[in-house]
C-alpha cells in the first residue's frame, strides 16, 4: 500500500499496530468519517491480509488509503455502516481513527488485538 495523506487524514506510527490513520480535522458524532473505495476487487485466493479486506455479496475488495490504514480497537471511535465509517465519538485533530473489525461478517482470518482496553476481546475474527 502506498503511504499517502490528504486534507483529512495522515498516516503516522500507531501505538496499537504499525501505522494508523490519524485525523487532521474534527468530526462530530454521526459524521461520515470515511467512505470505502471499492475499486480494488481481489480474488479470495490472492488475499494475504484479511484485516485489509471486505466482502460484499460474493466479491472481495482490498482497502487502500485511507480506509486500509484504520486499525482495529475494542473501543473504536467509528462504526462501519454499509460502506461508510461513522463517528460514534467526537474525534479531535490528531486522534487515531479506530474501528471494530469484528463487526464485519467473518472472512475466515483472525488477529490478536493489542488495543490494551479493559474489555479487549483479544482474538478478533476477521
Ligand atoms: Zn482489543
Amino acid at each position: 500500500m502506498k503511504i499517502e495523506d490528504n486534507e483529512f487524514f495522515e498516516i503516522k506510527k500507531s501505538n496499537i499496530s504499525g501505522f494508523g490513520l490519524f485525523s487532521k480535522v474534527c468530526f462530530e458524532i454521526g459524521d461520515v468519517v470515511l467512505k470505502w473505495n471499492l475499486n480494488n476487487e481481489i480474488k479470495k485466493e490472492d488475499i494475504k491480509d484479511f484485516s485489509k479486506i471486505t466482502k460484499i455479496g460474493e466479491k472481495y475488495y482490498e482497502f487502500c488509503f485511507p480506509e486500509g490504514f484504520v486499525n482495529h480497537s475494542c473501543i473504536p471511535n467509528v462504526k462501519n455502516i454499509g460502506t461508510n465509517e461513522i463517528a460514534i465519538k467526537k474525534i479531535n485533530i490528531g486522534d487515531e481513527i479506530l474501528t471494530d473489525y469484528s463487526c464485519d461478517e467473518s472472512l475466515g482470518g483472525e488477529m490478536i488485538c493489542n488495543c490494551q482496553s479493559k474489555n479487549c476481546k483479544k482474538i478478533i475474527n476477521l
